[in-house]
């Protein structure tokens, strides 16, 4: 492995090693993705055998420049930026757990029984830095051959591994989604008998592991996997409502869950995103609660993306997902999924077109994204039909934008403006007169001029009994 360890960080630590006599690893995922040849997020970890503190310091004192070493006395662990490198040391360690906390009791250990508490045989290989071993891979569990095989196993009783901290459920099917492995059958019951074990994790530990399966190339592999083990019905209720197609006098609706899973994996062909890939997840969530069989129409789910917008911030609590313009965006990309299919479906105007631009704003690209990735129909004519309708809708789009330039666009006439014209406090009148000059512009009634504008402003003020101040 000598000839791996390129980056010259490894070989100062095997210096201060050497000079203090103890030994040192480089373990864990770094050692992985390096025999994957997998991109390395420049993440290393360090296990050494003594205390991971006074090394650190150790080492950044050998480094260049002034490197400061932020260090965690209750863990036992500190970290050094060098080059961009984010670079862990921590003490070898033993670990035993309590039932009711994923929290170990911990003591110092050897290398092996550090090894023995890393959650899978592909994540416990080490490198060894000292200076006679130097390069030697240490990997008592096989995880060479696992990585070769693609398999995703637990070093010990998987069993106890889950059990002991339940984080490493959604570890495994992270790790399973981001490498696509497979996960070891009895170890993937396992994870089906432990799931009820999730609910001692904490939501925030639980979201950040989902989000990184949101994120692979293929996302729907982790849901799949989520599902079958039992975990998604705990973390994600509300998206295993999704299931099921139903059949009322011979037709059905698709199955919404695996539709939902389609559109994810084509917005994630398109984009890194995540949270366009959580309008994704969101778009129909809440089709389960407004369908409906309505005698010979079929199956409707009206008004479902407006319950669907609501149901965002809801989610994102629970979740612990931010509450931010982040979450904003998703509401209003589910609030729109619709509107340029609908506008696709029919005569496509420049009315409708500036409206949409209006609405969108700036996220108008992703929505059509999102809406792109929504055609999921297996009939190949109505799916001819969608993209060449799509594409008119794109063209018109373009030219209205280019003509009007309504993304990002205020009316002319600001609330202030109305209000000083008519000496009239914030009220509700503002917000009428205010509504109906943007209804008029994006109608195309009146051209988007201050000065038409203004004068439809005294019009409707007049209307609601309004007259010009000091005139
Ligand atoms: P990534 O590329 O996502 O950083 P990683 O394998 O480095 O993957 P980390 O979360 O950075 O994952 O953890 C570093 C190492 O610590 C892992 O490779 C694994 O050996 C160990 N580890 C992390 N979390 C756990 C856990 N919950 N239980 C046991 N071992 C863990
Ligand atoms: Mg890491």
């Amino acid at each position: 492995m000598k000839n791996h360890l390129i980056n010259p960080i490894f070989q100062i630590i095997s210096q201060v090693a050497k000079e203090e006599n103890v030994k040192a690893f480089v373990i864990g995922g770094f050692v992985r993705d390096l025999l994957l040849n997998r991109d390395n997020k420049q993440d290393i970890d360090i296990v050494v055998l003594g205390s991971g503190i006074d090394f650190a310091h150790l080492v950044a004192a050998k480094l260049e420049g002034d490197i400061p070493v932020k260090f965690f006395k209750n863990f036992g662990t500190a970290m050094l930026n060098y080059h961009g490198w984010k670079i862990e040391f921590v003490g070898a360690r033993k670990e035993s757990y309590r039932r009711n906390s994923r929290k170990p009791i911990v003591e110092d250990g050897t290398i092996e029984d550090d090894q023995n508490r890393r959650d899978f045989t592909i994540n416990a290989m080490a490198i060894d830095l000292t200076a006679e071993s130097y390069g030697q891979l240490i990997d008592p569990f096989n995880g060479i051959s696992d990585l070769k095989e693609k398999i995703i196993r637990t070093p010990l009783d998987p069993d106890v591994t889950f059990s002991d901290d339940p984080l490493r459920m959604m570890r495994a099917i992270r790790f399973a989604t981001q490498l696509d492995f497979s996960i070891e059958p009895s170890c993937f019951e396992a994870i089906s008998r432990n799931a009820h074990r999730i609910s001692i994790v904490s939501m925030e530990r639980v979201s950040d592991e989902f989000n990184l399966i949101i994120q692979a190339e293929i996302p729907s592999k982790g849901f799949r996997l989520l599902d079958e083990s039992g975990l998604l019905r705990i973390i994600f209720p509300e998206f295993c409502d999704l299931k099921g197609a139903e059949i009322i006098e011979g037709k059905g609706h698709k199955d919404n869950f695996y539709h939902t899973l389609a559109v994810l994996d084509n917005v994630a062909a398109v984009s890194y995103d995540l949270w366009l890939r959580w309008a994704a997840i969101l778009h129909d969530i809440a089709k389960p609660l407004t369908k409906k069989f309505i005698q010979g129409t079929g199956w409707t789910f009206h008004a479902h993306e407006f319950r669907g917008a609501k149901m965002v911030p809801h989610i994102f609590r629970k979740l612990k997902l931010p509450l931010n313009d982040k979450m904003k965006y998703v509401e209003k990309l589910v609030l729109l999924h619709l509107r340029p299919i609908v506008l696709a479906e029919d005569v496509v105007t420049d009315s409708a077109v500036r409206r949409l631009l209006f609405e969108a704003g700036n996220d108008i690209d992703d929505l059509m994204l999102l809406c792109n990735a929504d055609i999921t129909s297996k009939n190949p004519n109505k799916v001819k039909r969608y993209i060449e309708n799509f594409n008119i809708v794109r063209q018109k789009l373009k030219e209205i934008e280019e003509k009007d330039q309504l993304r990002n666009w205020q009316p002319p006439i600001t609330g202030e403006v109305i209000m000083k014209t008519f000496g009239i406090p914030p009220s509700k009148s503002v917000g009428i007169i205010k509504d109906a000059i943007t209804e008029a512009i994006l109608e195309g009634e009146i051209p988007n001029t201050f000065e038409t504008a203004f004068q439809l402003m005294l019009r409707e003020g007049e209307k609601l009994g309004l007259y010009q101040a000091n005139s």
